[in-house]
């Protein structure tokens, strides 16, 4: 296959992938884009064995939906197959800003459980035909050309766009602590996971499992999902426990005035607000509770040191403050350690940065991410803009939510299109 088309959303299949069909689509501009993705589902990271597998509801408002514009789409709108409501009640911006709502008023029937939230993608993409836009397979190579980007995928495919979107997200770029590294790597595979690895392959009913993490939310989720499963759980987390709120960071950073009033900041100004910013971590109201009523068992403070296979068990050494030293085994450790996304080890793009010589944040705040122009561009390249977690540095906490595809790509929509040469047909 030889195809050309204007613009190519790599991990098209993500939120960022079907955002971009809704707003082309909208435009009657359907034709103009390929998503390309190896995912058989939409939003695969939201499934049951992606890395958000143990997040029972989602910490985002209804706003970031995929309404965008077309409120019949909306979340409050949607049935399910039995005709329920799931995500009637999801809180609002608003709501989020409101203290007594996260303190006391709100509860599970204000979130979105992550399962119907998934449901309600999947079926918004099948109303709007989103998969014949879809090019099932895995992207190997992006190579510049003098007139955009020559891409390869698995099986000697190739594409020849003018723009790429990169929405590949975090997925690929799972973090284990440097000084965990040795003793990670000797450890055998049937005594480690980490939290964004699949679901475990045999029953840990009735096991010891210890979860290594620190107080975020993820942390705490990982640990109630293998409880749920009938594990004997241990957190062993670093910090005190996590502030309890339903969204995570002040609205005003997925506000699109706001978003688009930091983006347009010099460079040097968005990394020292962000740098000064401090977000405390936080897991959704209701946390403790829950961890406590499913009888984990929590060590605040615990600083892991070592872990090795001791009589096919894990034996985890780890301090606690001032306390002596702890040696525990274990029939399973889960590293709720998160993700740490660096662009230059996305595999396809690496030979094209070094050819080009794109830029890259070394420090930071937004280190390992590139640098990009005042649309969104990484600099020195064919058009190329990096989304999700790679927008850190230009549009601050939306990039880490659902408001990268929903609330800051729909803001990017008239370089993307002037880049890609294609005209707009309806606004
Ligand atoms: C544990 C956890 C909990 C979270 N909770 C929330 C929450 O409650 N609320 C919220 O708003 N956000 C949450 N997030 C963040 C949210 O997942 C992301 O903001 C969002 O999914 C970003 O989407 P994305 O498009 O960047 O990446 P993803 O959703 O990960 O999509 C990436 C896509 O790229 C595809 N892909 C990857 N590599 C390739 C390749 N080489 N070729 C082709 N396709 C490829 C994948 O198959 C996938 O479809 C959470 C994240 C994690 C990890």
């Amino acid at each position: 296959m030889n195809l050309e088309v204007p613009l190519v959303v790599i991990g098209g299949r993500g939120p960022h992938g079907l955002a971009w069909h809704l707003l082309m689509r909208d435009r009657g501009l359907e034709g103009s884009y390929a998503l390309v993705d190896h995912a058989k589902e939409w939003l695969p990271s939201y499934g049951s064995r992606g890395p958000m597998q143990h997040t029972e509801f989602l910490r985002s408002p209804h706003e970031f939906d995929f309404a965008l514009g077309a409120p019949s789409r909306s979340m409050h709108q949607w049935r399910d197959g039995q005709g329920q409501a799931p995500l009637a009640n999801v809180y609002t911006l608003a709501q989020a800003e409101d203290a007594a709502f996260n303190e006391h008023d709100s509860s599970d029937v204000n979130r979105a459980p992550r399962k119907a939230f998934h449901a309600y993608a999947q079926d918004v993409a099948f109303k709007t035909q989103a998969h014949q836009h879809v090019i099932h397979g895995r992207v190997t190579c992006a190579e510049p050309k003098p007139d955009g980007w020559m891409i390869q995928l698995d099986g000697g495919r190739q594409i020849h766009a003018r723009v790429i979107l990169l929405a590949t997200g975090i997925a690929p770029h799972r973090y284990v602590p440097e000084r965990w590294r040795t003793w990670w790597r000797h450890l055998p595979d049937e005594l480690k996971r980490h939290s964004f690895d699949g679901p475990p392959a045999r029953s840990v009913a009735g096991r010891r499992v210890a979860i290594l993490g620190s107080s975020n939310s993820s942390s705490w989720e990982t640990a109630l999902s293998y409880a749920s499963l009938g594990a004997k759980v241990t957190l062993l987390s670093r910090h005190p426990n996590p502030v309890e709120r339903q969204f995570p960071f002040p609205v005003w950073w997925v506000d699109p005035t706001e978003i688009s009033a930091f983006a347009a900041r010099p460079s040097v100004e968005r990394l020292r607000i962000l740098t000064k910013t401090h977000i405390p971590r936080s897991a959704v109201p209701g946390t403790h509770r829950r961890a406590r009523s499913a009888g984990i068992r929590i060590v605040h403070h615990a600083r892991v040191r070592h872990v090795s296979e001791v009589w096919s068990s894990a034996q985890v050494v780890y301090d606690v403050s001032a306390k002596p030293r702890s040696v525990e085994r274990f029939d399973l450790i889960v590293a709720a350690t998160g993700a740490s996304p660096r662009i230059r080890d996305v595999p396809f793009l690496r030979a094209a940065a070094q050819t080009c010589r794109a830029p890259v944040h070394t420090s930071g705040p937004a280190r390992n991410t590139p640098i990009l122009d005042h649309d969104g561009r990484w600099k020195n390249l064919p058009p190329i803009y990096p989304l999700g977690a790679f927008m850190f540095g230009r549009v601050g906490y939306a990039a880490l939510t659902l408001a990268s595809a929903t609330r800051v790509l729909p803001l990017m929509v008239d370089p993307i299109l002037h880049d890609a040469g294609i005209k707009a047909t309806r606004s």
